[in-house]
């Protein structure tokens, strides 16, 4: 244990060796998981600032462990993403995604849209246009009611022929979206080659905001960054939204779609349907 490690004064070095002892063995288990089916999805509303209403929702993929309980995507996509399970678990999450975005619109919700976030393995994938497309067929949703999340870092320095896929998937109708932007390193005339549709904030922009007085700094960022997308014909949308005070300033500032604990946490796919029957009621 850590508290062992540290009285035999070998601290850091046994600690990392933990560490890496549990990584090894949720490695190991992440095959059978999939196939246990141990991971499920949690949503998160996605709303439209302007009017409050709710327009879709992310999946956000989590791990039911039978010995350690719920992980969260931080503890295991990066290692699915080292040992390629990531493709086959990736699929899993867009067609159970895309199940879930069908069975909303069948319910009379309106034009319900899923956000799923694609991991640079599948960006790779050679045949990751043809399931996408199977998998909307297969769930009968169109191309519109998807958007992929994609991030920044993803990107940098993906050349014509690796952007590709996603611009069949863009011509198709699917919403791409750069994820975590702003947190790479990716300058202007490299965003006006990418096929995306949709910027995603990440949250360290909006955090200044929180509370008033706002940072002058992040609003002045976030400013800019809006002015420009807009410029771009790009939509922008706005993480980590916690307070009302940081929702009313950012629909001031020109954001069109806001997420975060404000609204609500992730949560079960039912949760959802109560949030939008609330948002039609109002
Ligand atoms: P992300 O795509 O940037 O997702 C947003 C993260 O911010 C989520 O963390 C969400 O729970 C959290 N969040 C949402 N609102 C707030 C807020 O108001 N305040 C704060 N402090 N946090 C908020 P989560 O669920 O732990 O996911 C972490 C990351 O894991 C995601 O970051 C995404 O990159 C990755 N991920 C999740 N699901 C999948 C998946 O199915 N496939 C792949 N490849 N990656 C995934
Ligand atoms: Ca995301
Ligand atoms: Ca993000
Ligand atoms: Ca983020």
């Amino acid at each position: 244990t850590m508290y062992r490690a540290k009285a035999a004064g070998g601290n850091r070095y046994e600690l990392a060796d933990a560490r890496a002892i549990a990584r090894h063995n949720l490695t190991n288990c992440l095959p059978t998981a999939l196939e246990n089916g141990e991971f499920f999805i949690e949503y998160q509303p996605l709303v439209r600032l302007a009017d409050g209403t709710v327009r879709g929702a992310e999946a956000l993929v989590r791990w039911l462990h039978p010995v350690h309980g719920v992980l969260g995507p931080d503890q295991f996509i990066p290692l699915a993403e080292n040992t390629g399970l990531i493709v086959p678990l990736g699929r899993w999450v867009l067609e159970e995604a895309a199940r879930q975005a069908r069975a909303w619109r069948s319910d009379g919700e309106g034009p319900m849209r899923v956000n799923v976030n694609l991991s640079p393995s599948q960006l790779r994938c050679p045949t990751l246009v043809a399931d996408t497309v199977a998998v909307l067929r297969n769930a009968g949703l169109d191309a519109s009611a998807l958007c992929l999340e994609v991030t920044e870092n993803a990107l940098i320095g993906a050349d014509e022929k690796e952007l590709r896929p996603l611009r069949e998937l863009a011509d198709l109708g699917v919403d791409i979206a750069l994820d975590d932007f702003g947190t790479g390193y990716s300058n202007l005339s490299y965003l006006r080659r990418l096929p995306v549709s949709t910027l995603k904030l990440d949250r360290c922009f909006t955090r200044g905001m929180q509370q008033a007085p706002a940072d002058p700094v992040d609003v002045k960022i976030v400013e800019g960054i809006v002015s420009l997308a807009h410029t771009l014909d790009l939509s922008v949308t706005v993480e980590g939204v916690e307070t009302g005070n940081q929702a009313e300033h950012l629909r001031l500032l020109g954001c069109d779609t806001a997420q975060g604990w404000y609204y609500a946490r992730p949560g079960p796919p039912e949760r959802l349907h109560t949030l939008s029957l609330a948002d039609a009621a109002s």
